[in-house]
């Protein structure tokens, strides 16, 4: 049987399907007229130097591992606790991941830890700003400046959060979005690549057109085009910008929609927090988040079991995340933990994520904190 209530109801928004339609009559593959709207929106809208679409967050992180030419043991410091594809875009180059602890409040990167992580084949610092909650930038960057690393923000989740004003995504070295279907803001499969450092900018033209310099000829700025570096296909058709521009151009409701439902989870669960039931979310003040993920931490492993066995008796799907990478068997072969991550080891495996998606109406939410409650 279906759940009643799903973990996430993707929704179109209302002209993908006529953007799609068009797109189909000028144009199918990448780079016409819908992805540079794309892009022009995410440059004005986070103050990047240049955005380039991706078919996903993945590939913009794979783009990110050849930017930087990462090579055969680099090592390049994140969370453990985190998706798979953080850390593979750097195995794939021979990089190797030196897991760090995160923090207890927003259960980002302890950016107090990453330092007695850094080793002389450090090459970069991966945050993840976990449910679209910024880590904290002002002293990951001065690390990394103070080191000579770069820095890709993971802001998978996080189009449209800031940190101190600015864009996640825009702060690092570089930035990488997902528009995966589980994401705020979706085209099935996609991402972008937030090329923040200006320099950079060409090489990721050619890196994403498979090499060439394909991204100049069109522009006129050469007259043919050739192979020049290491690069693959990167870039999504026409077909799937058309789709993700009609929901850039409703971003705030879709936020905004979020927003309100993760407002009532919260203003519902204090009463329990205050006795000490459960925790929930941290944003600290200098971050402004989208509502992408409502979760809860609960007393322990087996009281998680009993929730969301209770939330599955009842129809409503509700979730956990990420085991964490370096417990994992990709994780111990191609990674390391820098050292014990004990905030880590006990956070993941309390966390439970509740239904949260545009299509869930204010009746189905409260029918999850009613379960909720009496699951407890
Ligand atoms: C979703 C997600 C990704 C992967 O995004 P895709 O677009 O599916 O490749 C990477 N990192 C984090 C933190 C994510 O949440």
């Amino acid at each position: 049987m279906p759940p009643k209530i799903r973990f996430n109801a993707p929704r179109l928004i209302g002209k993908e399907l006529s953007y799609v339609a068009e797109a189909c009559k000028e144009r199918l593959s990448g780079d016409g007229r819908f992805t540079k709207q794309c892009h022009t929106w995410l440059e004005r809208r986070t103050g990047t130097n240049r955005a380039l679409l991706t078919h996903s967050c993945t590939a913009a992180l794979e783009m990110a591992a050849l930017l930087l030419d990462i090579a055969p043991g680099d090592e390049i410091i994140m969370p453990s606790y985190t998706f798979v594809s953080t850390a593979n875009a750097f195995v794939l180059r021979g990089g190797i991941p030196v897991f760090v602890d995160i923090r207890e409040d927003t259960l980002n990167l302890d950016e107090r830890q990453v330092e007695a992580a850094i080793t002389s084949r450090t090459r970069a610092i991966v945050p993840v700003h976990y449910a679209s909650v910024a880590c904290e930038m002002d002293a990951i960057m001065e690390i990394a400046r103070r080191h000579e690393l770069a820095v890709v923000e993971d802001a998978a989740q996080a189009l449209g959060a800031t940190y101190k004003g600015r864009a996640l995504g825009s702060i690092g070295t570089l930035g990488a979005y997902s528009f995966h279907e589980t994401k705020n803001i979706i085209a099935g499969e996609g991402g972008a690549l937030l090329v923040n450092d200006g320099a950079l900018a060409i090489r990721a033209e050619i890196i994403r057109e498979k090499g060439t310099d394909r991204s100049r000829f069109f522009r006129g700025e050469v007259d043919k085009y050739t192979w020049q570096e290491v690069g693959s296909s990167f870039l999504p058709s026409e077909i799937l910008a058309a789709f993700l521009w009609a929901q850039l151009e409703e971003a705030e409701t879709i936020n905004t929609r979020r927003l309100r439902l993760w407002e009532n989870y919260h203003a519902g669960l204090a009463d329990l927090e205050a006795q000490g039931r459960l925790r929930r979310p941290i944003v600290p003040i200098d971050c402004t988040h989208n509502g992408h993920i409502y979760y809860v931490l609960l007393a322990d492993a087996q009281q998680r079991q009993d929730v969301l066995a209770a939330f599955a008796k009842d129809g409503i799907q509700a979730t956990y995340h990420y085991v964490p990478l370096h417990s994992s068997p990709g994780g111990k072969r191609y990674g390391r933990a820098n050292s014990d991550l004990p905030v880590t080891d006990r956070s993941w495996e309390r966390l439970v994520r509740l239904p949260l998606s545009p299509g869930l109406s204010t009746s189905d939410q409260q029918q999850v904190l009613d379960a909720l409650r009496a699951a407890l």
